[in-house]
């Protein structure tokens, strides 16, 4: 069986850029079903008993769906704290981000261009390989780096339910406004190196 998590901030925490509402539909409602779903399809089957990881490189169809929405809502959710206006990331991720990208702003700005590009509901995600090497990638509706074989490091959802109550149409806006409320910190442990 799998729990919903619990937000490690207040629902008013990420305001203006997610609100209460949208946070409080979002994880109470969306992912809420995403758990109930996975738990209703698992008794018998094949899956009962694996982790999120292993279900989601093993399965297909529903069971995919629902597994790999709730870890990246998981991955999502937990990315996240109060906004700062200096927020960036330190370390090996940082100078990584440099060597690759160029700058942290040339990296946010393609991030932001694959999220608003990909079309209908997706994720997109900055992502690396076994050797370290990091690539941003656009992932179509519940699809994951995981089942790619690579190591999720962090993720902007765009699924219209993420930002139609605050931003309506204006994805790429809703985009660019989250970058003050990533936890670098996070994403760095993600990262390991
Ligand atoms: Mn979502």
């Amino acid at each position: 069986m799998f729990t919903l998590i619990s937000l490690p901030y207040a629902p008013t925490a990420l305001e203006p850029v997610i609100s209460a509402q949208t946070l409080s539909f979002h994880h109470g409602k969306h992912l809420q079903a995403y758990v109930n779903n996975l738990n209703a399809a698992l008794p018998g089957s094949e899956f009962e008993g694996l982790s999120l990881e292993e279900i989601i490189c093993r399965a297909s169809g529903g069971v995919f769906n629902n597994a790999g929405q709730i870890l990246n809502h998981n991955l999502y959710f937990t990315q996240f704290r109060a906004p700062q206006a200096d927020a960036a990331p330190k370390g090996a991720l940082a100078a990584k981000i440099a060597e690759q990208f160029g700058s942290l702003e040339a990296f946010q700005a393609e991030f932001v261009a694959k999220g608003a590009g990909l079309f209908g509901s997706g994720w997109v995600w900055l992502q690396a390989d076994a050797a370290g090497e990091l690539s941003v990638a656009q992932y179509a509706g519940a699809d994951n780096p995981i089942a790619h074989g690579f190591t999720p490091l962090l993720t902007f959802d765009v699924w219209e339910h993420a930002y139609y109550l605050d931003y309506q149409n204006r994805r790429p806006d809703h985009l660019k406004a989250l970058w003050p409320l990533v936890d670098w910190e996070v994403v760095e442990r993600r990262y390991g190196r």
